[in-house]
């Protein structure tokens, strides 16, 4: 019998970017709120992502001038998500984003920017934009958080510069695209980090938090401004339910079992289950492995999705993933996904066979569910894919850990890297046979890869034919700012996973948020936000940030619900 240890209007589970903003809309309705976290650090997967949020007609874009409305966004998420998807919770959606937002931008820390450039992933559908949609956080001085920024989930390295500097997703853009100015902006970002005396005599943390990390830390100090307590080392264990309500959660702390009661609901915001490889085997598609997922590792392991079931609760979507290939890297505790890159002109993704199966720019998403399909196909030879390059692109491209090699030669790679993390030959026959695929077919989609460069057209997948692949090609090679030849050696590949940045499908909700019976009759008092609930989404990756938008979308829908209640 776990002892009753204290009340709130609300608990919150989990600190991701969903829950934290839950939590502030809660206190700022006057509710009494707590968020139980299971890690040591609060942030989760948000802490180590982009930080990006889609949001279709919002006003940043609308203040520039920008062209969106609700409609053309309507037809646009219609188009994607077709009938996967219940139409009141999609346009709960578009109806609360933009509020949602803007209501955190004028009360709280957060600070967020439009990216104008940054278009929508499925161009060729209906109402898709080629900007304005995907708005990126700003730098954050977590000065303002004093000691609690210890508490922070590191970033990522993956998402600053050199593994150290923070820099805005605009600058990423700039440097990777190598548009104008690109090298004077490095300068810039590397002076200013250096010469942060203050900062550099006591940690080599960047002093600003950028991205993801900028997120979670603007919306902790917001929190803490609203003195909202946030139990670390905190786990969620069960849901309690009394006449047909959810009165209080069981939670594990100080190994000790304790009973949360709560006078409204609960928000659960814990996260997928990518990290619990049972759960991985019972409902993924196969192959699949915890390792290749690049969310933190131990932390989202389904908790809330066992205990909305144990009550009855429905689930949808169970066998999705939100996918992005990764590729895995020595002494690293996580995979590193592999976002931009794919679409840098001179690197194609191949399978066993030798032979492309994608456009390797496409979205991540489409990208691992073609790895599956091809998979199908080739009788398991697509599972792991190869990245393969020359190098030229080597010189002056960044591909996963591996940066261009005019900063990075291949002597300064570590030891353990080759033939782990890159493989290297002198010939692409030798590559072939290092990495165990079809030397005869490699050669062949080279010399048919290296047609379509110089025409500039990819005649088997379009790449580079709309402006989402040409977002990260570079503006520089023509006639298509995606493709180049292959021809230089030493060449290199890289192996590539069917890997996640998180699992897509979970509790279902309605367009309150609210968890939902199979009969669709609500749980009340209970609600799920983020990767815990069915994605909004379907199976469908809309727009850079359709996955923390929606999570703190209905964040900001579940309080209002609750709000209502008496
Ligand atoms: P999380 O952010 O992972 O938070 C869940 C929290 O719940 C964790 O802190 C976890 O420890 C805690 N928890 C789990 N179980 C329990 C329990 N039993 N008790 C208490 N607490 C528990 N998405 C975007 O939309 N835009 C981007 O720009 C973007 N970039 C990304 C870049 C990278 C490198 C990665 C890896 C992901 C990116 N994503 C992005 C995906 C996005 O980060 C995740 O989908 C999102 O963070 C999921 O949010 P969440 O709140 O559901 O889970």
């Amino acid at each position: 019998q776990a002892t009753v240890t204290d009340t709130y209007d609300v608990v919150v589970v989990g600190s991701g970017a969903g829950a934290m903003s839950a939590a502030i809309f809660a206190a700022d309705q006057g509710m009494s709120v707590l968020i139980v976290e299971k890690g040591a650090k609060y942030g989760g997967t948000s802490a180590l992502s982009g930080g990006g949020i889609w949001v279709p007609n919002n006003h940043f874009f609308k203040a520039r001038g920008g062209d969106d409305s609700y409609e053309k966004a309507w037809t646009y998420l219609k188009a994607s998500v077709g009938d996967e998807v219940d139409e009141a919770r999609l346009k709960a959606y578009l109806d609360n984003a933009p509020k949602m937002i803007k209501y955190l931008q004028d009360n709280t820390r957060l600070n967020y920017t439009v990216a104008e450039k940054y278009p929508d992933y499925y161009q060729h559908l209906p109402g898709a934009a080629v900007g304005g949609r995907t708005l990126d956080p700003e730098l954050f001085d977590t000065t303002a958080l004093g000691d609690e920024v210890d508490n922070l989930m590191p970033a990522s390295p993956t998402t600053l510069l050199m593994g150290k500097i923070a820099w805005t997703a605009r600058h990423a853009h700039k440097a990777m695209a190598r548009e104008r100015g690109w090298r004077l902006l490095l300068i810039w970002l590397m002076l200013r980090y250096k010469l942060d005396f203050k900062q550099r005599r006591k940690t080599k943390r960047d002093r600003r938090a950028a991205l993801g990390n900028a997120l979670i830390a603007s919306l902790r100090a917001s929190l803490m401004d609203r003195n909202v307590p946030l139990w670390l080392n905190t786990d969620f264990r069960e849901l309690i339910e009394t006449d047909g309500r959810i009165s209080g959660v069981i939670v594990e702390r100080e190994g000790k079992e304790q009973l949360i009661q709560v006078r409204k609901g609960v928000i659960l915001g814990s996260g997928g289950f990518e990290q619990n490889q049972a759960l991985r085997d019972k409902y993924l598609p196969k192959p699949t492995r915890v390792e290749w997922s690049a969310t933190p590792p131990g932390q989202n392991t389904g908790a809330a999705l066992e205990a909305g079931q144990a009550i009855g609760a429905a689930t949808s979507l169970l066998d999705w993933g939100w996918w992005a290939p990764t590729i895995s890297v020595p002494k690293e505790n996580k995979a590193r996904g592999v976002f931009a890159e794919r679409a840098f002109p001179g690197a194609i993704v191949v399978n066993g066979e030798g032979k492309r199966f994608v456009n390797e720019a496409v979205g991540y998403l489409e990208f691992v569910d073609e790895m599956y399909k091809d998979n199908a196909k080739t009788n398991g030879k697509t599972i792991p894919a190869w990245v393969v390059f020359d190098s030229k692109f080597r010189f002056n491209y960044a591909m996963g850990p591996l940066m261009p090699s005019q900063v990075m030669p291949d002597s300064r790679l570590p030891k353990a890297w080759h033939k782990t993390v890159y493989w290297k030959a002198d010939t692409l026959e030798g590559l072939a046979s290092e990495i165990g695929v079809d030397g005869a077919g490699l050669k062949q989609t080279v010399e048919r890869v290296n047609r379509f460069a110089a025409s500039g057209n990819d005649e088997d997948f379009q790449r580079g034919g709309n402006p989402f692949d040409r977002y990260y090609g570079d503006s520089n090679v023509k006639p298509n700012p995606c493709m180049a030849p292959i021809q230089k050696g030493p060449f290199y590949a890289m192996r590539m996973d069917a890997g996640d940045i998180g699992s897509k499908g979970g509790l279902l909700t309605n367009e309150k948020g609210c968890v939902v019976r199979e009969d669709g009759s609500e749980i009340k008092g209970l609600y799920a936000i983020g990767n815990c609930s069915a994605s909004v989404m379907g199976k469908t990756y809309p727009g850079a940030g359709a996955t923390l938008g929606p999570a703190m979308t209905f964040g900001y829908i579940a309080v209002n619900d609750l709000a209502r209640q008496s």
